[in-house]
């Protein structure tokens, strides 16, 4: 079924959504709510239709004589943005993710920076639980450029948290996923922790 399709077998269901919750749906402000509220969610939910390996599949080899990296000698993109949609109460959570990979020596293969990117959001705009996500993310890398490690840190603000009943205005969830090296050798880890906060701190920029 296409976007449009979907769309219009949503409005019909939306409209009555809104009738349930005591609301005119014929009323000025409400009249074309239920095609854009159908229109968001489709929007929202547009990396269920999406391959995050497709973007995986731009890898490029490194020269074996560029290539003297250590094995602990990693690539590292801070602070990708992303919004994503709860699963539990369709409500949205934003935030940040952190994530290294150290490129497998062997096969010398790298990414795109901004392919890196593209993966967090085809697995952001699902309906999603923050936890699966970061797996989802470290697992997608892992087994497309089968690096010697991958790490990914995601950290999130959400929202049902906010407006729902306990109103924890302050507080974030932070989640992490580790694997290869990352998971064998901790030190790994701190170092790519010392490097994030040298970026946060007046390090790079
Ligand atoms: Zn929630």
């Amino acid at each position: 079924m296409d976007r449009s399709e979907r769309l219009d077998k949503l409005k019909p269901l939306l409209r009555q959504v809104l009738e349930l919750l005591g609301e005119d749906p014929e009323r000025e402000g409400l009249h074309r709510t239920p095609e854009r509220w159908g229109d968001a969610l489709l929007t929202y939910t547009q990396g269920n239709v999406a391959d995050p390996q497709e973007h995986l599949k731009v890898i490029f080899q490194l020269d074996e004589g560029d290539f003297p990296l250590g094995s602990d000698d990693m690539i590292i993109q801070n602070n990708i943005e992303f919004t994503s949609t709860c699963e539990h109460h369709i409500s949205p959570f934003r935030g940040v993710v952190h994530l290294a990979y150290i490129p497998n020596p062997e096969s010398r293969v790298i990414t795109g920076l901004s392919k890196l990117s593209r993966v967090v959001d085809v697995f952001a705009r699902r309906l999603q639980v923050q936890e699966r996500m970061t797996q989802q993310i470290a697992r997608a890398i892992d087994e497309s450029l089968n690096p010697l490690g991958v790490i990914t840190v995601v950290e999130a603000v959400h929202y049902c948290m906010i407006q729902r009943g306990v109103q924890q205005r302050a507080s974030t969830t932070i989640t992490t996923a580790r694997r290869g090296a990352f998971l064998t050798n901790p030190g790994l880890e701190n170092k790519f922790q010392d490097y994030l906060r040298l970026r946060t701190g007046n390090g790079i920029m």
